[in-house]
């Protein structure tokens, strides 16, 4: 595995893959992977003949009172994570190479669906993954991109910027991978106290509930997103701040639940911010 820090470096190393009949898989994180990470790499090595992976932790999808500065980072665990799950490039550019001239002046944004949904607590959020994601396309030029369905309203925001811009790459999205527990895994779990990890566990039980009740045949959000918090509201230690049934292109909340529905949630536990959702079926 080739780790490069520069876009020149990027482009000559693609180059060679490329004149070698290779196609590309591209998995971009922001790092301290976990398995759900190693498990679309893995994918991507089984579905394409050259995996690039980036580590890049984006400041322009982050707001002002978020967690850039202390966002967890081990490059040299990450490093020996990506080779031993078939990685060929690791790509982890320094802020300065990927906006070179400070503030960027074109930006991608995303309209509606960055506004709704998870978008409402989190202004800004989704034009800024649109922007670093746009940039990597631009940079890679994958054949196939790896998303994790763990950031469901994501996964859609990217669908709607390579269908609007005709950015020629199949987006895939792959299921999340979970602790036994239930908890879907996040770098940003490490920020937990053992109690919170304990507690973090009923945000998959309560999703999973309302699954259930959807299953005998409920179909009204509001009901849906009840059981949610009626799961969650048994853990002192948990503080819902949303759950929403949304639909799973726009986002869009809806009133009537339907297969394909996702059901997503963020909460608190101490300062820390979880997301996590489930697809109903
Ligand atoms: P991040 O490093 O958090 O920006 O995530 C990079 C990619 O990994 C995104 O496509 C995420 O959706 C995906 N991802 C993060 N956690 C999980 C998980 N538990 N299961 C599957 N994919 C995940």
């Amino acid at each position: 595995m080739r780790t490069i820090e520069s876009v020149a470096g990027l482009r000559a190393a693609l180059a060679e893959a490329r004149s070698e009949g290779k196609l590309i898989g591209f998995v971009p994180t922001m790092g301290f992977l976990h398995q759900g990470h190693l498990d679309l790499m893995r994918r991507a090595h089984s579905e394409t003949d050259f995996v690039v992976i980036s580590i890049f932790v984006n400041p322009l999808q982050f707001g002002p009172q978020e967690d850039f500065a202390r966002y967890p980072r081990d490059m040299q665990r990450d490093s020996e994570l990506a080779k031993g799950a078939g990685v060929d490039l690791l790509f982890a550019p320094e802020l300065e190479e990927m906006y070179p001239v400070g503030d960027l002046a074109t930006r991608v944004t995303v309209g509606r669906i960055g506004e709704v949904g998870e978008g409402r607590y989190r202004p800004g959020h989704f034009d800024g993954v649109a922007t670093v994601c746009t940039k990597l396309f631009g940079m890679i030029s994958p054949a196939r991109c790896y998303f994790g369905e763990k950031d469901a309203q994501q996964l859609a925001v990217i669908r709607q910027i390579v269908r609007d811009l005709n950015i020629d790459v199949a987006i895939v999205g792959c299921p999340t991978t979970r602790e036994e527990d239930g908890l879907a895994m996040s770098s940003r779990n490490k920020y937990l106290s053992d109690d919170q990890r304990r507690a973090a566990a009923i945000l998959n039980r309560g999703l999973t509930q309302a699954a259930a009740v959807f299953a005998t045949g409920e179909r009204r959000a509001d009901r849906l997103e009840s059981v949610v918090r009626e799961v969650v509201g048994e853990e002192p230690k948990v503080e819902l701040q949303y759950v929403e049934a949304c639909d799973s292109v726009t986002f869009e909340r809806v009133e009537v639940a339907s297969e394909g529905t996702v059901v997503q949630l963020a909460a608190f536990l101490g300062p820390t911010r979880l997301i996590d959702n489930i697809t109903l079926s």
